[in-house]
């Protein structure tokens, strides 16, 4: 059954929710409950699920900082939202930092095997690029994880605790167990053909049958358990060089496959010194002031900070906040699609493409973008621009072939403290349950993210930022993003989806910024996703809306409705989750009142 909220159901869950906090007391901790907003002081979490954001509270309560308590979500996510999260995975964190006015970001991307070339994903006796689905669940798809390099790195910079002791909410977890819901359920559903493919993923995740887990159901993972223990013993090194990170590459070299699968499962080229050779990288954010606001992103080899900041740029140009609707919202469809033209051709891992991070960013080239936009849509896919100076206007758009297959399903994790820090944190194994592929015993799944690279150029002469290579990380879309107001934060958010995550929080930073909406609405607000393609992916809700009848008739938008044939995840555009730091230490949390279930939003002392 697909289930749809109107924006009026959802609306009445967050005033709801908002006014029905529990009482903080000095001494006891509140009782915590899974609601999508909370409203007080102290520290404030929201992420996808509510044993994670309990995680991070706990943290901040035993006076970890917010980069502690990030760990601790994360780690949490690991254990209860298997088939996005966990220590197989990787992602980008973006902290503010109170002590030193700094925003600092980690670049925690997987990265591909020495023996990687282009041809990673042609296949051999064809000659053509392999189908999407068959160099997921192979060895292939997987890069070196760089989660748990990334939380060691930021609790070894920035944080007030050990990194040992952040994973011991995790391990607490794991080791109780927690109860199956229906979104854990319906995401077995769709990765079910995967998980049954290899034996440690049936083993952990299926019933003896092969099916999913019943909704209410425990699920304890001891394998989990006993690694998180041995790295809060051992500290990253037991993976990066150690007997983990050789469980890894032995089964990306042979994986587990569980002999009656009818999938083609092919091996992987990752070794342990390949994982041994892996660091997170601090790398320094992108940035563009918008409407008098500071807004820090990720830098490549995500696409996300300098694709919404480029947007950003050019809808400076326009007056948003006092246009009808319709015509705002028309702007926000052509900026992105000019944004993500630019995006595809010239994004990719800087520390090996030439990417023109200045340019695109640059007020002079968004102005060349901005003057493209008519009247009319434009007809996608439109041509990139040239993000190098000395900008020439208006040049006409050609259409170029698009590439590309993301994941829809990752996770959005927030956390600020009463100190002032705050830490904005996107973090997956790419598609839901990555490669389908669990370490056996070692209780997690292995991303699938290389397969976010392109398997080949649009034409043989197409100069690709994104093909394979030893080393290099795949260009991602995770936008964390934390935006100040006179050099303090004014509020931070991220959201899952794939390349929709760019447009997710775009639409968010529209919402909250021009259109005045508070935090939580601008979450839980329908979305629609222009991304170069010829129509713009619209959610239910907004596709039925008068907003889309308008921008059709008026401006010539077309829209296809983003649909789940049977499960209502795939309807939605990125469960997203934020922070609005309020005045007098007060925050607002905000996580997703209805999309995958619903989030959790917590505070140390609810109001
Ligand atoms: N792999 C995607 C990226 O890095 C994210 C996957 C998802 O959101 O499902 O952009």
């Amino acid at each position: 059954m697909r289930s749809r909220a109107p924006l009026a159901v959802i609306t009445a869950i967050i005033l709801c929710a908002s006014v029905s906090t529990p009482q903080a007391s000095a001494h006891r901790p509140p009782r915590y409950a899974k609601q999508p907003v909370a409203v007080g002081s102290g520290g404030a979490v929201a992420s996808a699920e509510f044993n994670a954001s309990k995680a991070g509270i706990e943290v901040l309560r035993a006076g970890g900082n917010a980069i502690d308590a990030a760990v601790a979500v994360a780690a949490t996510l690991g254990v209860t939202e298997p088939f996005v999260a966990g220590p197989g995975g990787g992602g980008f964190m973006v902290i503010y930092l109170a002590g030193s006015h700094r925003v600092v970001t980690i670049d925690g991307r997987e990265m591909c095997p020495a023996a990687c070339t282009s041809q990673l994903f042609i296949d051999p006796n064809t000659g053509m690029p392999l189908p999407f689905e068959e160099a997921r669940h192979s060895g292939l798809s997987v890069g070196v994880p760089g989660m748990v390099a990334t939380w060691a790195r930021a609790v070894q910079a920035y944080g007030v605790r050990s990194f040992g002791s952040d994973l011991q909410p995790a391990i607490g977890v794991a080791k109780h167990g927690f109860t199956i819901t229906p979104n854990f359920v319906q995401q077995e559903q769709a990765a079910l053909p995967d998980l049954q493919a290899f034996t440690s993923s049936r083993e952990l995740f299926l019933t003896p049958a092969g099916q999913p887990l019943a909704v209410g159901s425990t699920l304890r993972n001891p394998d989990l358990a006993s690694t998180y223990r041995q790295l809060a013993k051992h500290g990253p090194t037991y993976l990066y060089g150690g007997p983990l990170g050789t469980d890894i590459a032995h089964t990306v070299e042979q994986p587990p496959v569980w002999p009656g699968t009818p999938l083609t499962v092919r091996p992987g080229i990752m070794t342990a010194r390949d994982v041994a050779n892996y660091v997170a990288k601090d790398r320094a954010p992108t940035h563009v002031n918008y409407r008098g606001l500071d807004v820090y992103g990720m830098a490549p080899p995500s696409s996300g900070g300098l694709t919404t900041g480029e947007a950003l740029n050019i809808l400076s140009g326009f007056r948003l906040p006092t246009e009808n609707r319709t015509k705002a919202l028309f702007q926000y469809l052509e900026a992105s699609r000019l944004a993500f033209a630019d995006r595809n051709a010239y994004i990719g891992d800087a520390d090996f493409e030439p990417v023109p991070q200045q340019g695109l960013l640059s007020p002079g080239f968004a102005k060349t973008r901005r003057c493209l936009i008519g009247d009319t849509a434009l007809t996608s896919p439109v041509a990139p621009g040239t993000p190098y100076p000395p900008y020439h206007a208006c040049r006409p758009a050609a259409p170029v072939a698009n590439a590309g297959h993301e994941g829809t399903e990752t996770n959005h994790l927030v956390v600020a403290d009463k100190w002032g820090n705050v830490v904005s944190y996107t973090n997956t194994i790419e598609q839901l349950a990555g490669s389908g592929i669990t370490v056996p015993g070692r209780g997690f799944l292995l991303n699938n993210e290389m397969t976010d690279f392109d398997f080949a150029p649009a034409t043989p002469t197409t100069h690709d930022p994104n093909l394979p290579a030893a080393g290099k990380r795949p260009r991602s879309s995770m936008s964390p993003t934390i935006v100040l107001k006179h050099g303090v934060p004014d509020f931070t958010v991220g959201s899952p989806g794939g390349s929709t995550i760019i447009t997710t929080v775009l639409q968010i930073l529209l919402n909250h910024i021009d259109f005045g909406m508070p935090l939580p609405q601008a979450i839980a607000a329908p979305r629609a996703s222009q991304r170069n393609t010829a129509t713009t992916a619209a959610e239910p809700d907004f596709f039925t809306s008068a907003l889309a009848a308008q921008l059709t008739s008026r401006y010539g938008e077309h829209f296809t409705e983003q649909t789940g044939s049977v499960l209502p995840l795939n309807s939605w555009i990125g469960n997203a989750t934020g922070i609005d730091l309020l005045p007098g230490g007060r925050f607002q949390a905000a996580a997703e009142p209805v999309r995958s279930g619903g989030g959790s939003a917590l505070v140390v002392n609810p109001d």
